[in-house]
């Protein structure tokens, strides 16, 4: 079985949120089935020495404006296929932000190129290779299905696209179809015309074959009004089509008894160091060291999705509670302020830290006690999947993977020992002061709060059993 994974990130060569673990480790996890894979990905700068190592499998005179090249190249057990445009991609910064923050103005034409060269991969193979199954991910490669639906053709292989967050949607001027010579017939309501703009994601979902997302509860929400963001039409008319795999991480990147980030190992059974963890991130932190104050943590991008502009109203509760917080993360101008203000008012309680830095959310993972997730909407979210790994229990909202990953200490969960964490209503302060204040209490009763610790630590959250599904996924696609 053959397939090409196209996005637009990938971990660990280059990566902005969970998309870029996902698409990372999928084909690892698949290739333990015997799945062959190959992943399409633009080489941006971050990207140039690999391009360096590569092979040419092909050119182009004028991709949209300029030379371009197609290149093989193996890196980190995973097979990449980069596509080489310097004219699109060689800009420095964020991969989809120009210096000003906002999106490149020719952001269709730098992934509708991909999506073009891996349509033609897809239909015609490069090499020896052909795939069975294309598996879009997100906006950025929504095109793909559209154009291998275009070609018409009996050997075209079958498309899948999976939903990695439907707020990010790809939406262009309805003169960008030019560009793809997308036909009258197939740019409709049902197709990929959206409300007059041309909708990338959008294209994906009316096109391909099997749509997915990344956990059952968000696939269920995606149908409603409140979660579908103007696509719940066009995704309630394909829920045969749609289903939810839950994500996994990379048990062996996210592992504390062997993470280089950490001062000390730790494990299930002898988590001792984990306060040698906590130690170094109170003093990397400047928070005061306090054995009784339990340490919140959050990684994250700054934005209203992921709840933060709640939890930075919640503060003074959670300082009165007895708590602390260590916060990682970049976002808008706003709430980077506003947290950098929060430790400035509450210093040796608020440690903040605005920036992007995997090393120090490892580190953050190891030494917190819980980490803070209170999302309005969360697809699957990955943060609270390696809190259960490294033994800080997650807070989150009760929404998403979210709600699928985590159980809440419950009078009735902490007796049945299936307690990992602590759940709240989304989007309000009040719920977040709940559960700041549950988690605190829970804290205070330490052999409860250890117990719940050692059922979240050995709670799977690895690909085993989501690599299948995708597996079954494929099979039921080849066999049609
Ligand atoms: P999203 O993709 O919506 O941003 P996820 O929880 O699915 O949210 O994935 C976020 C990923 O990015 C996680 O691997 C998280 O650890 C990482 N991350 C987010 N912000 C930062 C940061 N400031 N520094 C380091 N890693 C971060």
């Amino acid at each position: 079985m053959n397939i090409l994974h196209v996005a637009s990130e990938c971990a660990p060569f280059v990566k902005t949120g969970g998309l870029a673990d996902v698409v990372g480790a999928v084909p690892k996890a698949l290739a333990q089935l015997g799945v062959s894979a190959k992943i399409a990905l633009p080489a941006y700068p971050a990207l140039s020495s690999l391009v360096k190592q590569g092979r040419i499998l092909k050119a182009y005179e004028d991709l949209f404006g300029g030379p371009a090249r197609l290149i093989s190249v193996q890196s980190d057990a995973l097979d990449l296929l980069l596509l080489d445009a310097p004219h699109l991609f060689d800009r420095p910064g964020n991969i989809y932000l120009d210096e000003t923050g906002r999106d490149w103005q020719d952001n269709h034409l730098r992934f509708g190129a991909l999506c073009k060269v891996v349509a033609e991969i897809a239909l015609d193979g490069v090499e020896d290779w052909k795939p069975s199954v294309v598996h879009a991910h997100d906006w950025q490669a929504g095109l793909v299905p559209l154009l291998v639906k275009m070609a018409n053709r009996q050997d075209a292989p079958k498309c899948v696209t999976t939903i990695h967050n439907i707020a990010f949607q790809g939406l262009f001027h309805w003169s960008a179809r030019e560009f793809f010579n997308i036909p009258d017939h197939l740019f409709t309501h049902e197709g990929a015309e959206y409300y007059g703009q041309l909708g990338f994601l959008k294209s994906g979902l009316a096109f391909a074959d099997k749509i997915t997302t990344v956990s059952p509860t968000y696939a269920g929400e995606l149908l409603t009004h409140e979660f579908g963001m103007g696509l719940e039409g066009l995704l309630q008319a394909r829920q045969s089509d749609l289903s939810g795999i839950l994500n996994g991480i990379d048990t062996d990147v996210w592992n504390p008894t062997t993470d280089p980030a950490l001062p000390a190992p730790y494990s299930a059974r002898n988590r001792v160091k984990k306060h040698n963890s906590r130690d170094a991130l109170e003093s990397r932190f400047g928070l005061m060291a306090d054995p009784s104050s339990p340490l919140f943590c959050v990684i994250s991008r700054l934005t209203e999705q992921k709840g933060l502009d709640l939890l930075l109203q919640s503060l003074p509760h959670l300082v009165t509670q007895g708590g602390r917080l260590a916060l990682l993360g970049s976002g808008t101008p706003d709430l980077e302020n506003g947290y950098r203000q929060a430790a400035q008012q509450f210093p040796g309680r608020v440690g903040v830290v605005i920036g992007y830095d995997e090393q120090l959310s490892h580190l953050m993972q190891g030494g917190s006690d819980a980490i803070l997730v209170p999302s309005r909407f969360e697809p699957c979210g990955l943060t609270q999947l390696y809190g259960l790994r490294y033994g800080t229990l997650p807070v989150v909202g009760r929404t998403g993977g979210l709600a699928d990953t985590v159980v809440d200490a419950t009078a009735e969960n902490l007796k049945a020992k299936t307690a990992t964490g602590i759940q709240m209503q989304p989007g309000s302060v009040d719920a977040l002061n709940t559960a700041i204040t549950r988690t605190c209490a829970l804290f205070a009763r330490q052999k409860v709060w250890k117990s719940v610790m050692g059922t979240a630590m050995r709670t799977p959250v690895g690909w085993q059993q989501s690599a299948l599904r995708y597996f079954e996924l494929y099979q039921s696609l080849i066999a049609k």
